[in-house]
Parts: structure tokens; sequence; C-alpha cells
């Protein structure tokens, strides 16, 4: 059978509609759920019915759901199986089946449908939930040896002080089964990766942080699917799966680089491209636009890394000759080719998304080639001091805010940039500046809503914590125009 990232897909949701689950669309990556920014699991959507709060349409669904780690964002390329954009496949029991049925299918679905091996996976339980032990060690038969008994932080999940909760259990592909039993770290990204989590909902945590029983339990999980393409399509890492590649193949061309030529960083920062640029193409075509607040500044944030990491491969202006135009516009035309079987809408919305991003990366170049000459000033001031007095070179928070507020030069570049110089920057200092801009512009905010028309609109557009300097120019920029 095929592997490619669209048959695991398929194949996931037949296997769960063959047993008794209805299969139902992705939710949008902008939760009805107030309590989160951005969709982050594939149980977002029915948590209304996991807490009781409305009731079940069906007893069992299955899901493909695209999420949005931005805690994750980080790992990107520096870790083989972190991306801020991927798709997790889950199913789902509103009070129907229980453990022994998720456990049995999820080992069914792993080693069956996907045929991998019994003897390469491992899995963690949560150390008091012997009877999820029993069941994978009786009935599945998956020696002691193979199974982490794993505490609270790790394996009990709750959504909140009180409220549903209850223990979970992982499985997990080890690529190096030959290291053997000792020592054994689940965690090591070189040896092991974690691609099925189960949770059992089968408590209901009280004021006094007692557990009781629920009468309806529950069963939530996650597959990542990137993780499984991994598996089984024999690649080292998430990126060089069908499902992410083909974006990090053009990001190179246009970098005049090939990728298995190129080096370590250069590798880091293709696999960046390759996730931003989903996450960025996602997040537009459900309807978050860049801002300087909340979904808006993700999305912003994504931007501009994937820029200015498209510049540090030497891609510049359109990469194909053209030094004024766009390369992201580029990059999304290759995420929307792909994106058929994820989100059949993304296509639809073409036009939009790629005037968005032109409109985005032209106004941030503007802003970056501004503002790296004048980081390079500081950046060679702190290296001779730091040279000078034997310390540590580091950018002061008064030269990081200027950068900040006059250039509109967001503090998170100024500190990669200077990371990967060895520089160090003082956020405190920084911090502290910020603080009373923050307090100067209160007034500041007041005399531009009164000495424009539409107010209401530039408003919307005016943070009230970050990006007070980038938004001063594009203030202007409205105003002017
Ligand atoms: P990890 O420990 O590897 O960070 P996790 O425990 O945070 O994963 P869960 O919250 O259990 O992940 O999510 C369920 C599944 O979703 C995971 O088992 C994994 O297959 C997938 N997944 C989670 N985070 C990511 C990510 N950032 N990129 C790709 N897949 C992910
Ligand atoms: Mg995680
Ligand atoms: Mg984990
Ligand atoms: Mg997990």
């Amino acid at each position: 059978p095929s592997t490619s990232g669209d048959s695991i897909r398929r194949r996931f949701l037949e296997f769960y509609a063959a047993r008794g689950h209805t299969i139902l669309p992705s939710a949008s990556l902008v939760p009805e759920d107030p309590t989160v920014l951005l969709t982050i699991a594939g149980m977002l959507q029915f948590k209304p019915i996991f807490l009781g709060k409305v009731p079940r349409e069906v007893p069992c669904a299955a899901t493909s759901q695209r999420c949005i780690r931005t805690n994750d964002i980080e790992n990107v390329g520096r870790t083989s199986r972190h991306q801020t954009f991927f798709e997790m496949l889950g199913n789902f029991s509103f009070g129907d089946y229980f453990k022994q049925e998720a456990i049995k299918w999820a080992w069914e679905l792993s080693t069956v449908e996907f045929g991998l091996p019994a003897e390469n996976l491992w899995i963690s339980v949560y150390e008091d939930d012997d009877e999820t032990f029993a069941i994978w060690h009786d009935k599945m038969g998956v020696p002691a040896n193979r199974i982490k008994k794993l505490g609270e932080e790790d394996n009990f999940w709750t959504s909140g002080a009180t409220g549903p909760c209850g223990p979970c259990s992982e499985i997990y592909y080890d690529f190096h089964p030959e290291k053997g039993h000792l020592d054994v770290d689940l965690g090591d990204d070189s040896r092991f990766i974690e691609f099925y989590n189960l949770v059992f909902m089968q408590y209901n945590r009280k004021e006094d942080g007692s557990l009781e029983p629920l009468k309806q339990k529950n069963i939530d999980t996650g597959l990542g699917l990137e993780r499984m393409a991994r598996i089984l399509q024999r690649v080292p890492n998430n990126y060089e799966t069908d499902l992410i590649f083909p974006i990090i193949k053009k990001a190179a061309d246009l970098a005049y680089e090939s990728y298995s030529l190129a080096d370590e960083s250069a590798k880091t920062n293709l696999k960046i491209i390759g996730d931003h640029m989903r996450a960025i193409v996602y997040l537009i075509s459900d309807g978050v636009f860049p801002s300087n607040i909340g979904r808006g500044y993700v999305v912003r944030r994504l931007i501009r890394r994937a820029v200015r990491t498209g510049r540090l491969l030497g891609i510049r202006g359109d990469g194909v000759g053209n030094l004024e135009g766009a390369f992201l516009p580029l990059l999304a035309e290759e995420v929307i080719k792909l994106s058929t079987n994820i989100d059949p809408d993304v296509k639809t919305r073409t036009p939009r998304i790629l005037e968005e991003l032109k409109r985005e990366e032209l106004r941030f170049v503007q802003t970056l080639e501004r503002g790296e000459k004048l980081l390079e000033e500081i950046l060679t001031d702190a290296l001779l001091i730091g040279l000078r007095n034997g310390t540590v070179p580091c950018i002061s928070g008064k030269d990081a805010f200027l950068l900040y507020d006059t250039y509109g030069f967001p503090v998170e570049i100024t500190r990669e940039v200077a990371d990967e110089r060895g520089v160090g920057i003082d956020m405190v200092g920084f911090d502290v500046e910020m603080e009373n801009q923050r307090r100067q512009s209160q007034a500041a905010h007041n005399t531009v809503k009164l000495s424009v028309e539409d107010g209401a609109e530039l408003m919307e557009n005016i943070p009230d914590t970050n990006f007070l300097g980038y938004d001063t120019l594009f203030t202007k920029a409205v105003v002017e125009g």
C-alpha cells in the first residue's frame, strides 16, 4: 500500500470508519473555544462534548485536524519531529468505547494497517494506571521492558484545576532497537519518535483535589500525520516527507542551493521555511491576517521569520532576478499545490493569500534593510567592547529599543541575529524601555484617534503591548495615504 502522506491520512480515516466512527472535517485553525488562541489539537472542537456542555451527535468520530503549536517554534528544524503546523489524526469516543478498544485499535492500526514491526514499538503509561499496563502487556503482548511508566507531568491529562482528566498512554517508534533496554530515554530525538497519544478521560477532579470516576468515559487521541509519514517513508525527519519537502525544494531552488548538498545550518533554515510557509498559508486561509495583536501577530511573526530565513539563505527579491519582487508568494504556491487533501478551500483563496503575503513581505523587507545596517554597527561596537573588557559582548536594552522603536526592527530578530554572532542582549533593559514607551504612548494614541476620521479602524492597528515602532510606521502610512 502507498505510504504517501495523503494515503496515510485516508487509511487512518478509513480504518476508524470501518470501526463505526463518523468521519468529520477538520475545524478551523481559529477555534470557537475562547480560552485558546489557535487550534492546538484534534480534541478542541469536541471539548464542549467532553465537558458535558453539549450532547454528542454521534458516539464516536475520527478527524484529521490541522493544528498550530507556536510553543514548538524554537524546535522547528532543530528536532526531527516538530513543526508549528501539522495535521493531527484522531479518533474520539464520547462515552462510547474505552481503553480496551482504544488500545486494541491503536495497536492494530500501527502494526497491521501501517505494518510497523512490533519489536520497534515502545509504550508509555501513567505510573498509577495498572489497568492500561495490563492491557498492553497481557492482551497486546508488549514485553514489560518496552513499557515505560511515566509521571503525572508526562502522562496525565487535565483540562484545568478541576473537571475531566485522566491518564494517557503513548506509542513510540524506536529507530535503533539495537541500543537495547538500559538507560532508555523516550524523549531522545535521535532514537525515538512519539507518534500516537491516547488520552483516557475517566475522572472528574473535584474542588478538594480528589478524583471521582466519570459516568461517561471518553477517549481522545492524536497521531501526528507527518510523524507517521516520516516513519513509513524512511526519511530522517518530518520535513523530508512528501507533505513538506516540495516547499523546501522550491526554497532551495530560489536560493540556488541543493538541499542534499547544503550544510547543516542551511538545511535547518530550509526546514524552517518549509514549516513556516505551511503555517502562514493555512492561517491566512482560515482568515488570520498579519497584525500586531493576538493571532494576527502569530502570522506576522511567522512571515517575518520566513522572510529573514530566506534572506539568510541568500534569496533576494523574488529569487529569479526581480529584486523588487517578493519570494513568499512563490513558496505559498507550492503550499497551495499540496493543499487539496488537507483543506480544499485553500485553493479558492489563492489570490487573497498571495496578495497578502506580497504586501507584508515587501513592507517588512524595507524595515529589515534599514534596521540591518544599524544593527551591524551596534554588533561591531558590542564585540569591540567585549574584546576590550574581556566580557561577554552584549547589546544594551537602549540599543535594542532604538532598533525596535525607531526602525521597526523586531526585537526577536535582533536577538536571533545577535545570537548567531555570539552576542547577548539585555532584555531586562529592553523591557524597561518598552514600559516607558507604553506609558507615554497612551496619550499619543488619543491624539491619533482624534486626528483621523476612521478612528476605530486605526485603533485596531495600534497594539497595546508589542510593536509600537513598527506600528508607528504603518500608522503614518495610513494617515499619509
Ligand atoms: P512531543 O513530546 O514530541 O513534543 P507531544 O507529547 O507534545 O509531542 P501531543 O500533545 O501528545 O504531542 O500530541 C499528539 C500527537 O501529535 C503527538 O504524539 C505527535 O504525533 C503529534 N505532534 C505533537 N506536536 C507536534 C508538532 N509540533 N509537530 C508535529 N507533530 C506533532
Ligand atoms: Mg510537545
Ligand atoms: Mg510527548
Ligand atoms: Mg504526547
